[in-house]
Order: structure tokens, then sequence, then C-alpha cells
């Protein structure tokens, strides 16, 4: 590398995949909502049994998407970085270009720590402290990482000091289908493809019959895989406690999100009340987020998706704010690209108190079929990526099929 590369260009592109994409590993994906068996409307019913309402539900677009972020230095070396965008990409690639690029061209690109600082600092008194703004820094932070670990020849994970290990248990993320008994087939299927733990959400509708759910599932893999579940922010004060001892009888691992995440008391009486661990964190965009969680003990696995919490840079001080409190992190994953599942997992590999990984169960149409290597796990095991930078490479013409708005 020369002694004094320079940022020479930095750009961010929207990426999109139909939904209906069904190559690459696993089963079909379920619609949010689908896999809630309906009840009867005006039937009455217990209060515990009530439906809870859907106003808490993420907007979800017809297509998957998210924003890339790209910056070449000035000998024509490549990194790619990740701001995740579920909706709206063009407002991310917006504050990418509009916002951070100014502030990077021409910078020395091995100084991510202060580039960090430089593009926080920049809108941080105007209240940009979460959302498109961290998104946005999350995705040049980890094009920086991956230009750092190209310029240097080394893996991201041995820049940050690791590993501790390059094989991360990896956890399947979504359990589909329409009934119970499809559900608990399919939760059975992840274990025999080699799965030592599988996610099933729940809080979509009605509480019963997400309890039926959730026990099928936790019968039909009790004894070999651990039962992870999302309830996505549905509780309320009156019937959080009550579901979660009902899901620790079922000898559920970890429950996530029941409360809305702004109610950090109700999480912290959760915590207490329950045995079975309480996490949550997908929100939380940067350290300070997480520190007053950890400190007022209202979780017990934090779960930040480094492409939303400020990228590598700000993902590692969260991983070290955690470990002031003995608690360890799972990458949050959900429906990103290639570029977001190798960025966090180089981080988990360099991390000392990373637990579990997570990869969607569902065919991703942004994920490793748009890469020149496969990037998922086998038998239930994610083996980070050993080649410079992030360690992964575009099949650019199956990238160039996927752009929104802009070219290559
Ligand atoms: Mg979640």
């Amino acid at each position: 590398m020369p002694a004094t590369a320079r940022i020479a260009a930095v750009e961010a592109f929207v990426l999109a995949g139909d939904k209906d994409y069904v190559g690459g590993a696993g089963l079909r994906a379920t619609a949010p909502g689908q896999a809630s068996s309906g009840s009867s409307p005006g039937a009455h019913r217990p209060r515990a049994l009530a439906e809870i309402g859907d106003l808490h539900i993420c907007a979800y677009p017809p297509q998957a998407q998210t924003c890339l972020v790209r910056i070449t230095a000035d000998d024509d070396t490549v990194g790619w970085g990740e701001g995740h965008a579920p909706l709206g990409p063009r407002a991310t690639r917006a504050v990418v270009e509009d916002v951070l690029a100014p502030l990077l061209l021409g910078a020395d690109p091995l100084a991510i720590e202060a580039l960090w600082e430089r593009m926080y600092g920049a809108m941080r008194l105007r209240g940009h402290v979460a959302g498109y703004q961290l998104e946005a820094i999350a995705g040049a932070d980890i094009a920086l990482w991956d230009l750092a670990g190209k310029l240097l020849g080394e893996p991201v994970y041995r820049l940050l000091g690791g590993p501790f290990r390059r094989e991360l248990p990896a956890y399947a993320s979504g359990v589909p289908g329409a009934t119970a008994e499809e559900r608990a087939a399919a939760a059975q299927g992840f274990v025999a493809e080699g799965y030592t733990a599988v996610k099933c959400s729940i809080g979509r509708g009605d509480i019963a019959s997400d309890l039926a759910t959730v026990a099928a599932i936790a019968e039909a893999i009790r004894g070999r895989a651990d039962l992870l579940v999302d309830a996505h922010g549905a509780y309320s004060a009156e019937n959080a406690l009550q579901v979660g001892r009902r899901l620790q009888e079922l000898g559920v691992y970890w429950l996530e999100d029941p409360l809305p995440p702004e109610d950090i008391a109700g999480y912290a009486h959760l915590t207490a009340a329950l045995d079975m661990a309480v996490a949550a964190g997908e929100t939380e965009c940067t350290r300070w987020q997480f520190a007053e969680r950890l400190a007022r003990r209202a979780v017990d696995v934090i779960l930040p998706d480094i492409c939303r919490a400020g990228g590598i840079t700000e993902g590692r001080r969260i991983a070290t704010v955690a470990s002031l409190h003995n608690t360890k992190w799972a990458a949050h994953v959900s429906m990103g690209s290639s570029v977001h599942v190798a960025a966090a997992a180089h981080l988990a590999a360099a991390s000392a108190n990373f637990l579990i990984f997570e990869f969607p169960s569902t065919p991703n149409p942004l994920g490793d079929d748009l890469l020149t290597a496969p990037l998922r796990p086998t038998d239930g095991v994610f083996r980070v990526p050993d080649g410079p930078g992030l360690g992964i490479a575009f099949d650019e013409d199956r990238l160039r099929a996927h752009l929104r708005d802009g070219a290559l």
C-alpha cells in the first residue's frame, strides 16, 4: 500500500431483491402475521388470552432492500460496507453521499476511529444520533474496515485483535409455516441441518395460539436445540410477565423484545422476575443507548445490529460496554446482505463476549448468491471468511442486476 493512502471516492448504492426469490438455503419466508392463527372477532376471551394490537409491527416493503457503501482509495483499492436500510434506502444513500462523503474525501482511510468521530460529531448537536444517520455511518465505517484490511492484506478480525474464534455458533432465524405443526416440522428440519438453536416469532395477534405454537416447536426440538423466541415488542405491563413465565416453563432460552424498546423500567422488571434470559437491542444505535440498559440490568443478552449501530467501530465499543456488566452479545443480522453477515462475523470473531450469530433461515435475495463464494453456516456453524478485509467478493454481474438508481 502507498504510505499515504487517501480516500478518493465515497459512493452509495441502493440494492433491491425479489422476496419471492427461492434460491439459496432454507425454506420460503412466511409473511408477517401469516403464521398466527386467527381468533374469532367479538368472542369473549379471558383477559390473558386477548389479542394484542399490531401497531408495533414494523412496516415491510414489497422487496428486500439495503444500502451498500463503496469507498475507494487513491490506489484504486476498494472497500464495501452496508447501512441497514429495510425501508427508504435512498435516504441512507443521501446521508452517505451528501453528509458523510465530504467529511471522508482526501482523508487517511486507516484513521478509522478519528473518521468515526468526525462522522458522528458532524450531526450530533443537531440530534442525529440514531436512525438513518447511524445506519449511514455504519455503512461507511464497515467500508473503511474492509478497505483497511485490503490495503494491509489482513482480514478485519486480525486488525481488531482477534481471533478468539473463527467458527461461530449460528442460529436459524425464523421458523416458517402456516400451522403449529408445520412450524414444528420446519424447526426439526433446521436441527437436522445441524443448527443447535432456532428462533421463532410470536406477538402478532393471539397469545394463546402463540403459546401453543411455541409449545409445539419446543417439544419438537427438546434436548437437541435451544429455542429462542422473538416477540417484536408486542407486550405490555399487563401481560408481559405472564407470557414470559409461560415461555420459561416451556424451556425457552431467550425471550427477545417482549416490550416496546422505550420501556427500560419494564425490561428491568422482567429481567429480574424471569430466570430465562431477556434479549434486546436491535433498535439501539450507539454505546450510550446500550449503556443505560446494561447499567439498569434491563437486559441479559444484547443484540446489536452493526449495520444500524454505527458499524464495526461502534459495535466493538458496545461489546466492551457489555463486558462491564458480564453480558454477552449476539449478532443481529435480519435480512442484511452478505456484507452485513461478513462484517458482523469479523467482529464476532474478535470479541471476547460474543454469544451466537443470527442467520436467516429463509432465502435472502441479497445474500451470498451475489458473491463469488458461498457465505452461510454449515452444520449450524458459521466460518468467518479469511481473505483480506471482509474476505468476500461480489460477482459484479449479479450485483449489478440488483442495483436500483445507479450503476457500479
Ligand atoms: Mg428481533
